[in-house]
């Protein structure tokens, strides 16, 4: 350790109000020089000039170390540190280009941005994670509807729309029966048109 700059700490923000997203841009680290090892300062996100979270970050030669506290919902209070590596490339006029290498287990992309969550991962991991989620709950009611379908004697598929009451049953349960179906299938489809907008919007359609 040791070396120009250790121990030192400096406080600068990314004073960002328009975007909500808590992100780590590493063109703008190597730009401002904050890349150099042994290094540690604090970064900070701010709104309306008040400062909305922040982190520590230790610099070493070949990664950064970021240290935080963070929760999720209402559980308790979580600190978390561990190290992201950096890459370099070439530049095309010389220089060099720092990249973060997404700290995700699995993944390890070269990246510009990271984006928080528990950990700082990529924006493909974030994705990843966002669409798995979404199609579990889709699927969840998808199934519960098909469910009733076949207790109701319509055809499998919630496509196909409404049937008739079944012979023997109540009014009331089918009523009952029919208005579950139907939010299910609201859950279901709404899940569909997310993804599909997602897609959209990744230009996949
Ligand atoms: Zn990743």
């Amino acid at each position: 350790m040791g070396g120009i700059g250790s121990g030192r700490r400096w406080c600068y923000g990314a004073n960002n109000t328009t975007d909500d997203y808590r992100r780590l841009d590493v063109r703008r680290w190597q730009r401002d020089g904050f890349l150099k090892p042994n290094h540690s300062f604090s970064w900070q996100w701010t709104r309306h000039g008040e400062t909305v979270a922040s982190i520590q970050v230790r610099t070493e030669a070949e990664r950064v170390i970021l240290t935080y506290r963070h929760r999720s919902g209402s559980s308790d209070w979580k600190d978390e540190s561990y190290p992201v590596r950096l890459d370099w490339t070439p530049c095309n006029f010389g220089g060099e280009r720092a990249w973060f290498r997404c700290p995700a287990s699995g993944c390890g992309r070269r990246v510009a941005i990271l984006y928080s969550g528990n950990i700082f991962a990529c924006r493909h991991c974030y994705q990843l994670a966002y669409s798995s989620q979404r199609e579990t709950i889709d699927n969840r009611a998808t199934r519960r509807a098909d469910k009733i379908r076949e207790r109701l004697g319509w055809e499998p598929g919630i496509l196909n729309g409404s049937g008739l009451k079944p012979k023997g049953m109540h009014w009331r349960t089918f009523e009952r029966l029919t208005a579950e179906h139907d939010a299910f299938v609201d859950v279901s489809m709404a899940g569909m048109r997310d993804r599909l907008g997602l897609l959209r919007g990744l230009g996949g359609l």
